[in-house]
C-alpha cells in the first residue's frame, strides 16, 4: 500500500473514532438513565443498536486482526531470528531489546507513583462513593481476583511455565504467547545453525505465509473505519458518566500520566536515541495510535506495528519481525504506569501508607507483571490483583476502579505499542539500518 493510501486510510479511521465517539457521547448524555432509574425507550433502543449491529462491526474487525496474530508472531520471529543469523547479532539486538523494555518500562511505573504522590487523588474519596462503586462492579472484581489467585504468581514456576510442554496448546491460549514466542525462537535459532540449502524453501514458506497475513490484515483495515467507530460508540454510549465523575481525580492522574509517558517521555527518546523530530514521529503513527487505542490490545495491534515500522520508517524486516512481537508481549509501558497509579490510589482510599520501600516494590511488581500481562483488553487486570495483595490492599478494591478501566485501558495501549516501535527504532538505526528520513 502507498503511503498516501496509508495517510488516507489513517484519516478515515480518525473519523470513524471521532463520528462513533462523538455519537455515543452524545446518545449517553441525551438518554442514559441516572443511576438507580430505569432506562426509557430510546436508550434502550440505542443500547440494541450498540450490541447488535456496532459493536459487531468492531468485534469482526478486532477478530480478523486476532486471526492473523498467531502466524504473524512466528513467522515474523522464525525469519528474523534466521535473518539475524549468527548467535552474536542475535544476543546483541535481544540484550538491546530487554534493556529498553525493563528501563522504560520501569521509568513508567516510576512516574505514575511519583504523579500519585504528588496529587494523592485517593485521599479525598467519600466514602459513600466507595462503597457505591463497590457494590456496582463486586462480581467483576471478584472474577478478576480469581484469575489473578489462578495464576501461578511469582516463583520458579512462572519461568519454568514459560515453556510450553505443548506449543499447539500455547498457540490456542491468550494468556501464553510467550510460549509460542520461545517456540519460534529456537526454530529460528536452530534453522540459522542448519545449511542453507535445507532451510530455504521452509523460509520461503513462512515468508509467503507473512505476506499472506499483511495482505489479511489490508483486508482488515479495509474495515478499520467502521470498526473502530463500532467499538468506541458501544464503549462511550455506555459509558456510567456518574463513576467517571466519581473518579475524576483517578481519572486525570492516570491519564495524563499516560499522556505524559507517550508524548514527552517516549517523543523526547525518539528526538535522543533516534533522531528524529517527534512531531514527524507521531503524525507517522497516526494510524497505528487510534488502531491501539480503540482496540485496547497489543496483540491486535502488532500487524499494524510490524506495517508501520517497516513501511512508515524504513525499519529492516528481521529487526522488526524479531523486536515488535517480543515488545508486544513483553514491553507495557503504559500497563506498568497504570498499575503504579492504580494500586496507590487504591492504597490511599483504603488509608494504607505504603513506605518507600514498598513504593519501590510495587514498581518492580508493576514491571514483572507488565511483563506477564497479556496484550489483550484488560490483560493486567487479573495481575495488578496480585500487586494489591503483596502491598496489604484488599485485592477487591480493584471494583473501584473497574467502572472506568476501558477508557485508560485504551489508552494505555498506545504508550505499549509506541514503546515498542521506538525501541525497533533505536536498535535499526544502532545496527546501522538507514532510516526513513
Ligand atoms: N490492553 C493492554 C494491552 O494489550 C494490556 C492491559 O494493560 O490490560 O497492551
Amino acid at each position: 500500500m502507498s503511503s498516501t493510501t496509508d495517510t488516507r486510510l489513517a484519516t478515515r479511521i480518525l473519523f470513524g473514532l471521532l463520528i462513533g465517539a462523538a455519537a455515543g457521547i452524545a446518545l449517553n448524555l441525551a438518554f442514559a438513565p441516572a443511576p438507580g432509574a430505569d432506562a426509557d425507550s430510546t436508550y434502550r433502543s440505542c443500547v440494541w443498536f450498540a450490541d447488535n449491529v456496532a459493536n459487531p462491526i468492531g468485534q469482526v474487525f478486532l477478530r480478523l486482526l486476532f486471526m492473523v496474530v498467531v502466524p504473524l508472531v512466528f513467522c515474523s520471529l522464525v525469519l528474523g531470528v534466521a535473518q539475524l543469523g549468527g548467535s552474536n547479532n542475535l544476543g546483541r539486538i535481544g540484550a538491546r531489546a530487554m534493556t529498553w523494555f525493563v528501563c522504560t518500562t520501569a521509568l513508567a511505573a516510576a512516574l505514575g507513583l511519583t504523579l500519585v504522590n504528588v496529587f494523592r487523588p485517593g485521599d479525598h474519596m467519600p466514602d459513600d462513593k466507595v462503597a457505591e462503586l463497590k457494590a456496582q462492579f463486586m462480581t467483576d472484581a471478584a472474577k478478576r481476583v480469581e484469575q489473578g489467585q489462578t495464576s501461578t504468581g511469582f516463583s520458579v514456576d512462572t519461568f519454568v511455565n514459560m515453556i510450553p510442554k505443548n506449543v499447539v496448546r500455547a498457540a490456542a491460549t491468550d494468556s501464553e504467547t510467550l510460549g509460542v514466542i520461545l517456540f519460534a525462537l529456537l526454530v529460528g535459532l536452530a534453522a540459522s545453525r542448519m545449511p542453507q540449502a535445507r532451510t530455504r524453501t521452509f523460509l520461503d514458506v513462512l515468508q509467503t505465509l507473512y505476506e499472506i497475513c499483511v495482505t489479511i490484515l489490508g483486508y482488515a483495515m479495509k474495515l478499520a473505519p467502521f470498526g473502530v467507530a463500532g467499538l468506541i460508540f458501544s464503549v462511550a454510549l455506555k459509558l456510567g458518566m456518574p463513576v467517571l465523575a466519581a473518579l475524576g481525580s483517578y481519572l486525570a492522574v492516570a491519564m495524563s500520566g499516560l499522556l505524559l509517558h507517550l508524548f514527552v517521555v517516549l517523543g523526547a527518546l525518539v528526538a535522543v536515541v533516534v533522531g528524529m523530530s517527534p512531531l514527524r514521529f507521531f503524525s507517522r503513527c497516526r494510524g497505528l495510535m487510534i488502531t491501539a487505542f480503540s482496540t485496547s490490545s497489543s496483540n491486535a495491534t502488532l500487524p499494524t506495528s510490524l506495517k508501520t515500522a517497516t513501511d512508515e520508517f524504513g525499519v529492516p524486516e528481521p529487526i522488526a519481525g524479531f523486536v515488535l512481537p517480543l515488545g508486544a508481549t513483553m514491553n507495557m509501558n503504559g500497563t506498568a504506569l497504570f498499575e503504579g497509579v492504580a494500586v496507590l490510589f487504591l492504597a490511599q482510599v483504603a488509608g494504607v501508607d505504603l513506605s518507600l520501600a514498598q513504593q519501590i516494590i510495587v514498581v518492580a511488581l508493576s514491571v514483572l507483571t507488565a511483563i506477564g500481562a497479556a496484550g489483550v483488553p484488560g490483560g493486567s487486570l487479573p495481575l495488578i490483583t496480585i500487586v494489591l495483595a503483596q502491598v496489604g490492599v484488599e485485592p477487591g478494591m480493584l471494583a473501584l476502579i473497574l467502572g472506568v478501566d476501558r477508557l485508560v485501558d485504551m489508552t494505555r495501549t498506545v504508550p505499549n505499542v509506541l514503546s515498542d516501535l521506538v525501541c525497533s527504532l533505536w536498535i535499526a538505526k544502532r545496527e546501522g539500518a538507514t532510516l526513513r528520513p
